[in-house]
């Protein structure tokens, strides 16, 4: 057995562990998790899918391939660079989710898409900067050590529950409420685990009150998420709830080195030069867009509406896919990658404290494909480029010190006000226009399962009214409806509101409806009618 040092890729916490390896250094079958007290980000501690890493890594590998043909390395990676060579750069785009890519495989990634100048490129958080003060950028570009959470006197847990969100940080809150911290949640509905002193529940329309009630946020930790499908009306509304009390905000998001993969191309005024993940995928399915590289990013698993993601990419006349894993994707990709998994990477990332964390692995096959299309840089000095984009100087970081850190500023709220206002009038709409039948809401309740594209829990939670209204017994199924999409699945009595239908699993309910660039002004929650589905012949006798 080999013990190897590594890093969970589950979300931006980026917990420590160690992976025992069978000897002879095969993936499958051969891991096993080990906890590892020293590690700072956790203690130790891993939630459910740290402890299932083994699963994680567990599936099939991808190999190198031409239009269906396996091939070798060199072919596939020439084949690649003379396919984007024979399109325009607008015809282009690269698509990078960053969950298991280093900070160095970022930095090849962004020259590549340079070297074909190409400006089609994200990293799935460019549009949140849009719309916000550029001396706000840093908001979201940064997170905040977990000893400040720790520290804080009031936390507002803003639309997250940690438990399910991020379980790690449920530790932290926990000691924070033991160092004598009031905490306070502000959602669709209790958490579960009674971890708040108080909740604001907070109905599906009516954000409004949140503004009215902006006292309650005065010297607190604002604690919220950033996600590919966050409503940036919201994020200007967490911006607002900040800047106008004396308040801080801090943003967990779901891809690991999403910190890393900001700071690294820029920041904020990078991210306002690239393009926004959903733009890129209209484009594509107006036909503007012909080509994507993915660099270790499965849409279709990742992102709801998988089925209408597989569509809008098969209209492409090039897909290449640099992975380590097979993906839904992977059948209809021009040209596959293969590359290592990010247990056995060489490489940094930056965790959402700004930890510098060194995954301790020996390959660098993955920033290998990129510099060959590329620059040809050797690991050496692409990682000295990523310490100079980090601002670390010559220095090494460790990860007992948080290097990259953030600096508060403050920032005004004049225009933040204007498109708040434009949000709620929004939902305002969208209550008369667009709710199911029964009049049903869905909230997703992400967690690191959810952007893993695994089905963890099987069933959603609804009210005991809801379960009256339906008639329902026990060991029945419902089936949610969202117009021509159903979702047959179990249920589970709980105290959420009425109406209010909560799922920690990624459903067939999607809020795209094909309709890429319009995603930015979807709902928070979104409108289904819910049913009892039809029992078999056998079980109504
Ligand atoms: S998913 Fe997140 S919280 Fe869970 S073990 Fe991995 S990094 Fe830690």
């Amino acid at each position: 057995m080999r013990t190897l040092t590594s890093i969970c890729p589950g979300c931006s916490i980026g917990c420590g562990l160690y992976l025992l390896e069978s000897e002879g250094g095969e993936r499958r079958h051969g891991l096993k998790v080990a906890h590892r007290t020293v590690a700072p980000m956790n203690e130790g501690k891993l939630c459910k899918f740290g402890m299932q890493l083994p699963a994680y890594y567990d599936k099939e590998a991808l190999h190198n391939s031409v239009d269906g043909k396996e091939v070798n390395h060199e072919e596939a990676i020439e084949a690649a660079r003379e396919r984007l060579s024979s399109m325009n750069p607008e015809e282009i785009a690269f698509i990078a989710l960053p969950g298991t890519i280093t900070n160095e495989e970022l930095v090849s990634f962004t020259s590549l898409a340079s070297e074909f100048g190409c400006e089609n490129l994200s990293f799935g958080f460019e549009r949140f900067f849009r719309d916000i003060p550029e001396e706000a950028f840093y908001v979201l570009e940064h997170g905040l050590p977990f000893s400040d959470v720790e520290a804080a006197s009031k936390i507002i847990l803003f639309f997250v529950d940690p438990f399910v969100h991020y379980p790690l940080l449920a530790r932290r809150i926990l000691k924070a409420k033991r160092n004598g911290a009031r905490i306070i949640e502000v959602s669709f509905t209790k958490n579960e685990r009674g971890l708040a002193d108080e909740t604001i529940v907070v109905a599906p329309h009516e954000f409004e009150s949140l503004r009215e009630k902006k006292e309650l946020f005065e010297d607190s930790l604002i604690i919220g998420e950033l996600t590919p499908y966050t409503n940036p009306h919201l994020v200007s509304l967490m911006l607002w709830l900040q800047a106008s009390t004396s308040s801080r905000l801090f943003l967990l998001k779901p891809f690991l080195n999403v910190t890393g993969a900001l700071l690294i191309s820029g920041g904020g005024k990078g991210a306002e030069k690239r393009k926004d993940l959903f733009e890129i995928f209209d484009r594509i399915d107006r036909g503007k867009i012909k080509a994507l590289y993915l660099l270790e990013t499965d849409p279709v698993s990742v992102l709801l509406g998988g089925e209408e993601v597989k569509k809008t990419l098969s209209k492409l006349d090039v897909l290449i896919e640099q992975n380590v894993f097979r993906t839904p994707l992977s059948e209809i990709a021009t040209i596959t990658l293969g590359s290592e998994p990010f247990y056995k990477k060489k490489g940094t990332i930056v965790n959402i404290e700004g930890r510098v964390l060194d995954l301790g692995g020996e390959s660098a096959n993955g920033l290998a494909i990129l510099e060959r299309m590329g620059k040809g840089r050797s690991y050496e000095d692409v990682h000295e480029e990523v310490k100079k984009r980090l601002g670390l100087g010559s220095s090494e970081p460790s990860e007992f010190e948080i290097a990259v850190t953030r600096t508060e500023r403050k920032f005004g709220v004049a225009f933040l006000v204007e498109f708040i206002d434009s949000f709620l009038s929004l939902l305002k709409m969208g209550n008369d226009e667009e709710r199911g039948e029964e009049g049903y809401s869905l909230w997703y309740k992400t967690n690191p399962f959810f952007w893993a594209g695994v089905r963890d829990k099987q069933f959603v939670e609804i009210s005991p009214a809801a379960m009256r209204t339906l008639g329902l017994f026990s060991g029945d199924e419902i089936e949610l409806v969202q117009g021509d999409l159903k979702e047959r699945l179990g249920f589970k009595i709980s105290d959420v509101p009425d109406d209010l239908i909560v799922s920690e699993d990624k459903l067939a309910i999607q809020p795209s409806d094909g309709h890429w660039a319009e995603l930015h002004r979807r709902e928070l929650l979104t409108s289904v009618a819910l049913r009892r589905a039809k029992r078999s012949s056998t079980a109504e006798e």
